[in-house]
C-alpha cells in the first residue's frame, strides 16, 4: 500500500460557497497559506442558489433602517433564541460586507439614483436585501471567485506560482478531521472525486464551509453537496452541534410536476406583491398572524397592499410574515381540503403585475415555471408548498471568533454553523452570515494558525482514515446506499419534518438505529474513479448522524418555537427560551481508532447524547432596544426579574 500523498498548509477551508470563499480571502489576506476545499466545482457551490438577495440594514430604499432594527427582526424572526451577540455583529456589519464586495466587483441592481437596490422579505421591517434580480448568490460567488483569482495572480507577480499561498482543490471530499496527539486540529483527509485517489492536507486550523442538511429529507430546494458533512466532521472530531431541531421549511417550493417537487420558489415573489390563496381563492394569510405579529402586520387586504406604496403609513401583508409562520399556514389549508390540485396553495403575481415587470424581476422564476412546469407566471398562479430549506442548527460556535468548542484550531462558518439565526432564519440573512462570518473565522483561523499551534498527523490516523473510506468495497454484504438514502429521506420526511409528534420521532429515531446498523454492510460495487454509489455510501455515515441529532433535538424540546413545530406541544414556552440543546458523539473521538476499519455505520461508534445548555443573558442594552411588553412574551420569568 503506497502512502498517501501529504501536503502542508496554514488554513484549510472546506467548502467553496459564499462562506468558505470569504473565509479564505481574508486568511490569505492575513498572509496564511490557504487551501479551499470543495466536492462540486470550484464556482457551482450551493450558494450560486440563492436568489432573493443579502440583508443589511444600508437604508438605501428606506433611510429609518439601521443595524438595531435589523438586529431586532433577527431576534424576533429566530423566537429570541438567536446567539444574540452573533445576531448583533451580524445586524452591525453586514453593510460594510455588501459595500466591500461592491468594490470587489458586484453588478448589484440600482436605485434610480444610482445606489444599491433593496427590496422587501419576510419579517425585514424596511427593503433589506441588496440583489441581482432574482440571481443574487450566483452574482456573491461570481464576485467572491473573482477575488480568489485576483489574489492568485498577486501571487503569480511576486512568486511565479499562482497557487502559492492559495488553492483550490476542486471536486474533493473530506471524510474526516485529523487531530494531533493533543486533541488539536492537524489536518483533513480527502478523497478526489474522479480519480478516488486519497490525500492528506496538514494545518493547524480548518474552517468548515460546508453548508446545509436538506438531502436528509425527500422534499427539499436543497443541492446534492447538502449532506451535513461539516455537522458530521465536526461531531466525528468531538465538537457539539446546537439546536439540531431547528430545520426551516421554506413555505413555498414547487409543487408539480414530481420531477422538480421542492425547487425553491424566493419570497421576493412575495416581497414584491405576490399573493397566497386557496382553492377558494380566498387570501387566508389574514387568518394566520399570531399574537406576537398582530401589530406589524395588516388587518385587511386594501391595508396590505397600500404597503407596497406607502410603507410608512400601513402595515405589510401577511404574507410577509416570517417563513415558519406561512410554511405552517399553508400546511394548515391543505390539510383542511382547501389546497391547489397538487396539494400546496396558490401563489400569484399576474393578477398583481404587468407582465412585463414580472419578466424583470422574476427572471429566473419565470424561466423555471416556463421549462419546468409548463406554467406562464405572468398569466396564472404558481402552485406552491412547504420545502425543506435551511438548518438553523449547527455547530456551536464562539461569536465574535467562529471557533468551535472542545476542539482547538476548529472553525466553523455559514450554514454549517449554529446560533445566529435561532429557531428561525430570515430571508437575506444567510448570505450576510455568510460574509460576515466567514470573514471572521478566516481571520481568527490565520491569527490561530500562525501562533505556531498545532502538531503533526499520525500515520495511524491516516491509515484509519482510509480504511473507513474503502470499507463500503466490502464483498457478500448486500447493502445498497441508494435503499438506504431513501428510506433516510422518507423517515425524516414523514416523522421529523414540518409537523412533528412526540410518537412518531420516537419512531424516526429506532428506524434510524436500524439504517445506521444496515450502513454497516453496505456494499458498493466497481472502482474508486468517479463512483457515485461510494461517494454515496460515505454521504451516508453523516447523513444518519445529523438525523438522528434532528430527531433527538426535536423529541427533546418540548414546545413549538420557529422552525420546530409540534403537534403535541403547540406553544411557545418561555421556559425553554434560555435552553439550548447540544449534540455530542457519545464516543467523543468519533471512532477514531479500533472500529473504524469496520466502517461505515459501525466506524461511528457511539450514539448521540443531548445537554442542556443555559444560554448566556442578553445584554441589557440590547433588551433595551425591545418594550417590555415584546419581552414578556417571549423572555423567561427569571429573565425578566434580571
Ligand atoms: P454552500 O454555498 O453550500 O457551500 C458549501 C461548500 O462546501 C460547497 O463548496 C461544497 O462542495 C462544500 N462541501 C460540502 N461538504 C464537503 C466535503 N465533505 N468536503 C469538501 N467540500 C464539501 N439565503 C439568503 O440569504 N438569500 C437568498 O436569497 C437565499 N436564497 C436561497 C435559494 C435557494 C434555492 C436555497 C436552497 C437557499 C437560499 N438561501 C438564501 C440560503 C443560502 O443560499 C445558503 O444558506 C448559503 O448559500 C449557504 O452557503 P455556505 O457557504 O454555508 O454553503
Amino acid at each position: 500500500m503506497s502512502p498517501v500523498e501529504r501536503q502542508q498548509w496554514d488554513v484549510i477551508v472546506v467548502g467553496a460557497g459564499g462562506a468558505g470563499l470569504r473565509a479564505a480571502i481574508e486568511a490569505r489576506q492575513q498572509g496564511a497559506r490557504t487551501a479551499v476545499i470543495c466536492k462540486s466545482l470550484f464556482g457551482k457551490a450551493h450558494t450560486v442558489m440563492a436568489e432573493g438577495g443579502i440583508a443589511a440594514s444600508m437604508a438605501n430604499a428606506n433611510p429609518h433602517d439601521d443595524w438595531k432594527t435589523h438586529f431586532r427582526d433577527t431576534m424576533r424572526g429566530g423566537k429570541f433564541l438567536n446567539q444574540w451577540r452573533m445576531a448583533e455583529l451580524h445586524a452591525q456589519e453586514a453593510p460594510e460586507r455588501v459595500w466591500e464586495l461592491e468594490t470587489w466587483g458586484a453588478l448589484f441592481d440600482r436605485t434610480a439614483d444610482g445606489r444599491i437596490s433593496q427590496r422587501n422579505f419576510g419579517g425585514h421591517e424596511y427593503p433589506r436585501l441588496a440583489h441581482v434580480g432574482d440571481r443574487t448568490g450566483l452574482e456573491l460567488l461570481r464576485t467572491l471567485q473573482q477575488k480568489v483569482v485576483g489574489l492568485q495572480q498577486e501571487d503569480h507577480r511576486e512568486t511565479g506560482d499562482h497557487e502559492a499561498r492559495l488553492k483550490v482543490f476542486q471536486e474533493f471530499t473530506v471524510t474526516r478531521i485529523l487531530k494531533d496527539g493533543e486533541g488539536r486540529v492537524a489536518g483533513v483527509f480527502c478523497y478526489e472525486r474522479e480519480s478516488g485517489r486519497f490525500l492528506v492536507l496538514e494545518a493547524p486550523a480548518v474552517v468548515l464551509a460546508t453548508g446545509g442538511i436538506g438531502k436528509s429529507f425527500k422534499v427539499t430546494s436543497n443541492s446534492w453537496e447538502y449532506t451535513g458533512d461539516g455537522h458530521a466532521l465536526a461531531l466525528l472530531a468531538g465538537a457539539p452541534l446546537v439546536n439540531m431541531e431547528f430545520v426551516q421549511f421554506h413555505p413555498t417550493g414547487m409543487v408539480w410536476p414530481p420531477s422538480v417537487k421542492g425547487i425553491l420558489v424566493t419570497e421576493s415573489v412575495r416581497g414584491d406583491g405576490g399573493v397566497l390563496r386557496n382553492s377558494e381563492g380566498k387570501r387566508f394569510m389574514f387568518d394566520y398572524v399570531p399574537d406576537v405579529f398582530k401589530e406589524k402586520y395588516a388587518e385587511s387586504e386594501e391595508e396590505g397592499d397600500r404597503w407596497y406604496e406607502d410603507p410608512e403609513n400601513n402595515r405589510r401583508p401577511p404574507e410577509l410574515l416570517p417563513r415558519d409562520e406561512v410554511a405552517r399556514a399553508i400546511n394548515a389549508e391543505v390539510k383542511e381540503g382547501r389546497g391547489s390540485p397538487h396539494g400546496g396553495v396558490f401563489l400569484d403575481v399576474s393578477t398583481r403585475m404587468p407582465a412585463e415587470t414580472i419578466r424583470r424581476r422574476l427572471p429566473s422564476m419565470y424561466h423555471q415555471f416556463k421549462e419546468l412546469a409548463d406554467v406562464d407566471i405572468t398569466a396564472e398562479a404558481m402552485e406552491v408548498g412547504p420545502t425543506c430549506h435551511y438548518v438553523m442548527g449547527g455547530v456551536a460556535v464562539d461569536s465574535e471568533t467562529a471557533a468551535t468548542v472542545g476542539v482547538p484550531g476548529l472553525f466553523a462558518a455559514g450554514e454549517v454553523a449554529g446560533g445566529m439565526h435561532g429557531s428561525n432564519r430570515l430571508g437575506g440573512n444567510s448570505l450576510s452570515d455568510l460574509l460576515v462570518f466567514g470573514r471572521r473565522a478566516g481571520l481568527h483561523a490565520a491569527e490561530y494558525a500562525m501562533s505556531g499551534a498545532g502538531g503533526g498527523v499520525a500515520e495511524d490516523d491516516v491509515a484509519a482514515a482510509r480504511a473507513e473510506a474503502l470499507a463500503p468495497f466490502r464483498d457478500g454484504a448486500a447493502e445498497n446506499p441508494y435503499t438506504l438514502h431513501q428510506e433516510l429521506q422518507q423517515t425524516m420526511n414523514d416523522l421529523v419534518g414540518i409537523i412533528r409528534r412526540e410518537g412518531e420521532m420516537a419512531e424516526a429515531l429506532e428506524r434510524i438505529a436500524a439504517l445506521r446498523e444496515r450502513a454497516g454492510r453496505i456494499s458498493v460495487e466497481g472502482h474508486r474513479q468517479f463512483n457515485p454509489g461510494w461517494h454515496l455510501a460515505l454521504d451516508l455515515r453523516n447523513m444518519l448522524l445529523v438525523s438522528e441529532c434532528v430527531a433527538r433535538a426535536a423529541l427533546e424540546r418540548t414546545e413549538s418555537r420557529g422552525g420546530h413545530t409540534r403537534e403535541d406541544r403547540p406553544s411557545m414556552e418561555r421556559s425553554w427560551r434560555p435552553v439550548n440543546l447540544l449534540c455530542r458523539l457519545t464516543d467523543g473521538e468519533g471512532g477514531m481508532g479500533a472500529g473504524i476499519g469496520a466502517g461505515i455505520g459501525a466506524g461511528i461508534g457511539g450514539g448521540i447524547a443531548l445537554e442542556r445548555v443555559r444560554t448566556e443573558p442578553i445584554r441589557p442594552d440590547l433588551l433595551a432596544l425591545f418594550d417590555k411588553e415584546e419581552l414578556a412574551k417571549y423572555l423567561a420569568e427569571e429573565e425578566l426579574d434580571a
